[in-house]
């Protein structure tokens, strides 16, 4: 097994201290002084830099950041960043990462990074025939759409292809909307996409005689597809006192459960966003974009469903895939701006745009194994409330060593609760 081990005191990363882990992670990425310390979160986001990004600033927000381990993806060893508040995600993906990896871990793929551009065309008085007459300027208009972002077009990107429907509303009657797909390089895309349409909109109003209203990304950006796979070897699978089979066939049979029902759907989903947001916000990315992708691409058939599959090989090894939208990029937006963002790339060792989206599918695959392990076996609080007892210390008031002495005692009451906290608490301070 590679585990990561400090080189002089041997110690797994979760058993390093935190001076230990950063020294750990400069040596092994190559980071600068600098970079470890904004890691670290030292200086972080200045109040200054935050006033330039949105409105009514007073400060900045923060937010744990752990890094996982154990990743391979594509061959390659991967860091992985995540931002998260939540207990036992990290844990959990390192974990399932671990399980991965004695199956080659994680194989991903992505399309080309397009994305979808929509305008809705009102007050035609025949929706089909302005349709085919911007059909019939389908070159001229993807040549301006283009053109309009030099910078993109040197670097191989621009608009691709056009297409339009005709829907039906009571209020409005038939309309026309135009979908530009629009290659955004290594960009997330939705100020260029945005641009484009807008820019576009002066012409499709000439050409069809009627009326832009939105001009708009759409998030459900299913032309940029990132795909990851991976296979447990059975024997992985082992956990005392299951048997790896009788694990196996219950994964699956959790699975099944979301693949059927919406309402189990939404959680497990949501298991696979826990991963997914954590290296998305922890890059920069717009975490609110790659969520309502994910719905509405779990959504596509009519259904709600599981936007992962797990299933098993010819040898019995679990196998598992996901496919969802991926939005992401390494340039644009606030992935330049924000500093911790820019050392969580240097610290992945990611150059493009399609490199982030695949590391973040195959964390997205790793935490949803995670929970279908936990929820078919011993259940998720086990391994969750002890996590999670660490913070309810925290939060009573524990410091330096209480916290950990006080989350096990909480654990070992099976009263992890504030109120029993903050009692203990008290008690400890009588004594
Ligand atoms: P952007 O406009 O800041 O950066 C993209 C631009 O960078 C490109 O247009 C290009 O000119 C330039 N560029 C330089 N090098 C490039 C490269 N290698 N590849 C691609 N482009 C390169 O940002 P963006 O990615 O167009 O938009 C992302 C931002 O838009 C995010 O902050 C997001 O939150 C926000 N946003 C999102 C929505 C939404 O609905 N999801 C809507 C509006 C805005």
């Amino acid at each position: 097994m590679n585990e990561p081990r400090h080189e002089s005191t041997h110690k797994k990363f979760y058993q390093m201290s935190l001076e230990e882990r950063r020294r750990y992670l400069a040596a092994k990425a190559g980071l600068s002084p600098e970079e470890t310390a904004i890691l670290s979160g030292m200086p972080g986001l200045s109040p200054e830099q935050a006033d330039h990004m949105v409105e009514n600033v007073v400060g900045a927000f923060d937010l744990p950041l752990g890094i996982a381990q154990n990743f391979l993806v594509n061959g390659r060893e991967v860091l992985v960043p995540m931002a998260i508040e939540e207990p036992s995600v990290i844990a959990g993906a390192s974990f399932m990462a671990r399980l991965a990896r004695a199956g080659g871990g994680f194989l991903a793929h992505t399309g080309a990074p397009e994305m979808i551009g929509q305008m809705q065309i009102l007050d035609l008085p025949d929706a089909a025939v302005g349709r085919m007459k911007i059909l019939e300027h389908r070159q001229e208009l993807i040549e301006a759409a283009t053109k309009c972002d030099y910078t993109l077009e040197k670097l191989g990107g621009g608009a691709r292809d056009l297409m339009v429907r005709i829907l039906n509303h009571p209020l409005t009657g038939d309309f026309l909307v135009m979908h530009l797909i629009y290659d955004v390089r290594d960009a997330m895309g939705a100020n260029a996409v945005n641009t484009a349409m807008e820019h576009l909109a002066p012409l499709v109003e000439k050409i069809t005689g009627g009326r832009v209203l939105l001009r708009i990304l759409s998030n459900l950006a299913d032309h940029r597809l990132a795909r990851a796979r991976c296979t447990i070897p059975l024997a992985e699978l082992a956990s005392d006192p299951y048997n790896p089979g009788h694990v196996r066939d219950d994964i699956l049979a959790a699975w099944a459960f979301a693949a059927a029902d919406p309402y189990r759907a939404a959680t497990h989903n949501t298991g696979i966003m826990n991963g997914i947001d954590a290296v998305v916000l922890a890059t920069g990315n717009d975490w609110r974009a790659v969520e309502a992708g994910a719905h509405a691409y779990a959504a596509r058939s009519g259904r709600y469903t599981s936007l992962s599959a797990w299933g098993k090989d010819e040898n019995g090894n679990l196998t598992g895939v996901l496919e969802m939208p991926m939005p992401v990029g390494i340039v644009g937006g606030a992935t330049r701006v924000q500093p911790a963002a820019r050392a969580a790339l240097k610290l992945m060792g990611v150059t493009r745009a399609h490199e982030l989206a695949e590391i973040i599918v195959s964390v997205g695959l790793a935490q949803n194994l995670a929970a279908l392990r936990a929820l078919a076996t011993e259940g998720i609080q086990r391994g969750h409330m002890s996590l999670h007892a660490r913070q309810v210390a925290a939060a009573a008031g524990a410091v330096g060593d209480q916290v950990e002495k006080l989350a096990n005692q909480l654990v070992r009451e099976n009263n992890v609760r504030i109120e029993r906290a903050e009692e203990i608490l008290q008690e400890w301070k009588k004594a």
